[in-house]
């Protein structure tokens, strides 16, 4: 499976550029779409599961296009968006027989393999008989995936896929979403909690105010925050000074004062060495950089 985005652009009937000129390619695996809120993703998830048209530019999916082949793309799909909601009364494998009627599973025992063996997948078989409103955080979003899954599909879009998760459910969900990017599925996971990111994808976009920010690996991307990483050890009365001048990721009270990372160019003049960055202090340098028209390389 491949994705090509060309030349994209959303405008808003209100006149909001969401979206300006993006320029991508999406291949097989995980993908993940990282920015800020208002950054433009759900705007992105919603052409690409062609529940919106671009304004400008195309998107290809195979030999595809996003447009005129709706249809043939649809079939394609499977989509977790951010809001999902549940129909109130139906049980947990109602729902899902519904969502794979809709997805176009016409007979019924096929259905109910179909249901049956995808509740086991997402470790709900236990609940079937519960009513899927009552279910706790984690499970609905497990449901919500498995109607996203119920058809076999190649391309899945979870959007914001941990919101309202504790750590543990997103540990679980993030480990399934791994477990079926197998060979020929591009699965694409747009979040602005950098963690969901790190562990699973092999590749990633970077969306900043509409624009495509960065697009590749999150290795080459932690590897842009080399030498911009510093832990500063601070007195009492630089604390607040630091706190001014820099992005700080952390801070930490010690014995002496404080312990205080943050990403710069340079630290002049305080006590501070570098540290090994990680993806989130990369995400902060790349996003502080465009703000502050540093140059980010
Ligand atoms: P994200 O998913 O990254 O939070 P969105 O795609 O929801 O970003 O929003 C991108 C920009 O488009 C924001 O400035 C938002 O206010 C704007 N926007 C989103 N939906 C609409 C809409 N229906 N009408 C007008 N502006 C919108």
């Amino acid at each position: 499976m491949k994705i090509s985005i060309d030349q994209l652009s959303k405008i808003y009937p209100n006149g909001n550029r969401a979206l300006n000129n993006i320029q991508l390619e999406i291949e097989n695996g995980m993908f993940g779409l990282l920015g800020p809120n208002g950054a433009g993703k759900s705007s992105l998830m919603r052409i690409l599961v062609t529940l919106m048209k671009p304004s400008e530019g195309k998107v290809t999916i195979n030999e595809y296009d996003l447009v005129k082949n709706r249809k043939e793309i649809r079939k394609m799909l499977g989509y977790l968006p951010q809001d999902f909601r549940f129909f109130s009364q139906l049980k947990t494998y109602e729902f899902l027989d519904y969502a794979a009627r809709l997805a176009g599973i016409k007979k019924s025992k096929l259905r109910a393999n179909a249901v049956d063996k995808m509740l086991e997948e997402v470790g709900l078989f236990e609940a079937r008989d519960r009513q899927a409103n009552r279910l706790s955080g984690g499970m609905k979003r497990r449901l919500g995936i498995a109607q996203a899954l119920i058809n076999n599909p190649q391309i899945i879009v979870v959007d914001e896929p941990t919101t309202g998760l504790d750590p543990e459910e997103r540990i679980r969900f993030r480990n399934l979403l791994s477990s079926i990017s197998t060979n020929d599925v591009i699965i694409i996971l747009s979040t602005h909690i950098v963690g969901d990111i790190s562990s699973t994808c092999k590749n990633m976009a970077l969306l900043n105010q509409g624009e495509l920010a960065y697009s590749g690996s999150p290795d080459d991307l932690v590897a842009q925050a080399e030498g911009k990483v510093w832990l500063i050890k601070a007195t009492e009365s630089e604390y607040q000074e630091i706190n001014e001048k820099y992005p700080v990721i952390s801070n930490v009270p010690t014995s002496e004062g404080w312990e205080i990372q943050v990403v710069a160019n340079e630290i002049n003049g305080y006590n501070g060495h570098n540290i090994e960055p990680n993806l989130e202090h990369a995400y902060v340098y790349f996003m502080e950089s465009r703000l502050n028209q540093w140059t980010a390389v």
